[in-house]
């Protein structure tokens, strides 16, 4: 099923997004976590692409396994930096003769030292149009950033590089992750302002531990708030479950529902139960109860 026609069809949606286990892991451990992640029915799941392609064959795999064998719509990540034409087309074909119907079109980060993309695409939205013009007819989502994209030089700017992404043909934008809520709602009103009326998913993280987020948060210029920061220092190293980082986005999400946002997609980490909990105690379920138009 097309993401576009999950949009249209509910007022609230609720996903969530894996990544492929590295290459010298059996695969089957994705799918005994997404056989677990099934239990609290999302609307679709997303798969990562690793940077340069890394993980080009599992990212097929597995979004051919979500959507033939788990009946769960993927979104199947791509990246264009360093890739070809060609090299992009044979992805796509892959995609479609196994039924997958959505991409999340991403440029992907600049290798270090990197100014210049090294091929056929310099931006997101490169590959977008070139998707469009294909000849096969995907639902294709972005990125965005309400803490604005490192590289860009300001908060205009990106915003104006998100409409490039959307006049190419995007159907929805889903954010970077972002612990502090204000970032989201005060991005939603720039994006309304700038006329980008497009479905926008909130993207949110959880932790176990405040390292795992650190580094991420670092590079991707994210605010980590103080309570997020008191919140993980309460957590077991080796738990399942941090109590207090569960109640921290529990009550991230509580605000973002009250606050009419169109989705919530789960960045999971492949984590089963503080993934379940959240969804458990979060207004997760009424919102999709309560899923009229
Ligand atoms: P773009 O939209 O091309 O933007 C990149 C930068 O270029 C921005 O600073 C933008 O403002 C600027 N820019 C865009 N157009 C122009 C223009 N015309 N002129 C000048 N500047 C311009 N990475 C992975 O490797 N694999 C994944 O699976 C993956 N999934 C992601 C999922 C989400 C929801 C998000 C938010 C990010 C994901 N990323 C992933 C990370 C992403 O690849 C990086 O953030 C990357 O640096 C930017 O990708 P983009 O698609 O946003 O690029």
């Amino acid at each position: 099923m097309k993401i576009r026609d999950i949009l249209k069809a509910k007022r609230f949606v609720f996903s969530l997004e894996v990544f492929p286990p590295k290459p010298d892991t059996d695969i089957r451990v994705i799918y005994d976590t997404i056989e677990q992640l099934k239990e609290i029915d999302p609307d679709f799941i997303s798969v990562t692409f690793g940077a340069g392609g890394s993980t080009r064959g599992r990212t097929v795999e597995i979004a051919d396994k979500l959507t033939n064998y788990f009946k769960i719509p993927a979104l199947a990540h791509l990246t264009c930096i360093g890739a070809t034409y060609g090299s992009i087309m044979s992805i796509l074909k892959e995609f479609k003769s196994k039924g997958v119907e959505n991409i999340m079109a991403l440029r992907g980060d600049m290798p270090a030292g990197e100014k210049e993309p090294l091929k056929d695409f310099k931006y997101a939205a490169d590959l977008v149009r070139f998707i469009r013009k294909s000849g096969h007819d995907f639902s294709i989502g972005v990125a965005c950033y309400p803490e604005k994209h490192p590289e860009a030089s300001s908060h205009d700017a990106d915003l104006e590089h998100l409409k490039g992404k959307v006049d190419a043909g995007a159907d929805f934008v889903t954010t970077q992750l972002f612990l502090e809520n204000n970032h989201f709602l005060k991005f939603r009103d720039r994006m309304e302002k700038a006329g980008i009326k497009m479905p926008l998913l909130a993207g949110i993280m959880t932790a176990t531990k405040l390292v795992n987020l650190e580094r991420m948060a670092d590079m991707c210029g994210v605010e980590i708030p103080e309570r997020f920061r008191k919140a993980t220092s309460s957590c077991d190293i080796n738990a399942l479950v941090c109590e207090d980082t569960v109640k921290y986005t529990v009550g991230q999400i509580n605000h973002l529902i009250a606050n009419g946002v169109k989705g919530i997609h789960l960045y999971t980490m492949n984590k089963v139960e503080q993934n379940r909990r959240i969804y458990e105690e979060s207004k997760l379920r009424q919102a999709r109860q309560a899923n009229v138009h």
